[in-house]
């Protein structure tokens, strides 16, 4: 392959550190930490986009602290597979939609683990994501027992069908991914950066075979499982690995501050 096509398709692609603060902080310590990695945090380019997903009701305060910096978005960490209606606790898309929330994180392995939610769940949501315009940040990933046995390629393939695999090139396309394995999440575990660039490359030929090389080139995949201030410039140097989704180094500003630095430019 030419490599100066490899250059251009990398280029295209956006480059995401996305910040998943899951069920932790307080409203005011949220703020501060927003104000400390704002602070010092830019991008290199316009490809860049940092990403915080934040609990529902810190979303508005996150969009206030973050309006005037270009790149800087707000997720929501979950939506419900409902439109409307009587289901008390949820948030559906339109609500996110009606707060100008422009991400969705869909199917990240604890919601999977606690909250059961299946593949067919997932592909609702991802759906009534795109019917209000959000984009969805779709997780997927094996636990230790399934890279274990080795069998991780055709575990993360069949999670890829039955919630993505129904939709039409233009839809794939707003799909950002992020390969979470389960045994590297929290843990300190960190998948090597040869593990992570295997499975990113073996996501991206499945979106090929299904979609074409040219889509399959276009899709950010981001890696989750204990990423650092220390190993992200190492992960991400990876030609398939578009950045990171990072739970607990997410919460402290200066390693946050170096996940961001460490993205392709
Ligand atoms: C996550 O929550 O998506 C995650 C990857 O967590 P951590 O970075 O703490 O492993």
């Amino acid at each position: 392959m030419n490599p100066f096509i490899i250059i251009i398709n990398i280029n295209m692609r956006k480059q995401i550190a996305a910040a998943n603060w899951k069920m932790n902080l307080t409203a005011e310590q949220g703020q501060a930490l927003l104000s400390a990695i704002l602070s010092e945090a830019s991008l290199n380019g316009p490809q860049q986009e940092v990403i915080f997903a934040v609990p529902f009701p810190y979303l508005e305060m996150a969009q206030r602290q973050i309006r005037e910096k270009k790149g800087f978005l707000v997720a929501a960490q979950n939506c419900s597979s409902k439109k409307s209606g009587a289901y008390t606790g949820e948030v559906s898309a339109e609500m996110l939609q009606s707060i100008g929330v422009p991400y969705c994180v869909i199917g990240h392995s604890e919601r999977r683990e606690y909250f059961l939610e299946t593949g067919a769940v997932l592909a609702e949501k991802v759906n009534i994501c795109l019917q209000h315009h959000l984009l969805p940040l779709f997780c997927c990933g094996e636990s230790l027992s399934i890279r274990e046995k080795g069998t991780q390629n055709v575990f993360v393939q069949t999670q890829l069908e039955e919630s993505l695999f129904h939709l039409d090139e233009a839809q794939v396309k707003k799909v950002v991914l992020a390969y979470e394995p389960v045994w590297a999440i929290g843990t300190g575990k960190t998948a090597s950066t040869e593990q992570a660039q295997e499975m990113h490359a073996f996501i991206r030929s499945v979106i090929a075979r299904q979609y074409g090389q040219t889509v399959a080139d276009e899709i950010t995949i981001l890696y989750g499982g204990s990423v650092k201030g220390a190993n992200a410039a190492e992960l991400f140097a990876s030609p398939d690995v578009d950045g990171g989704l990072v739970g607990g180094a997410s919460l402290l500003a200066s390693d946050f501050i170096q996940i961001i630095k460490a993205l392709k430019q």
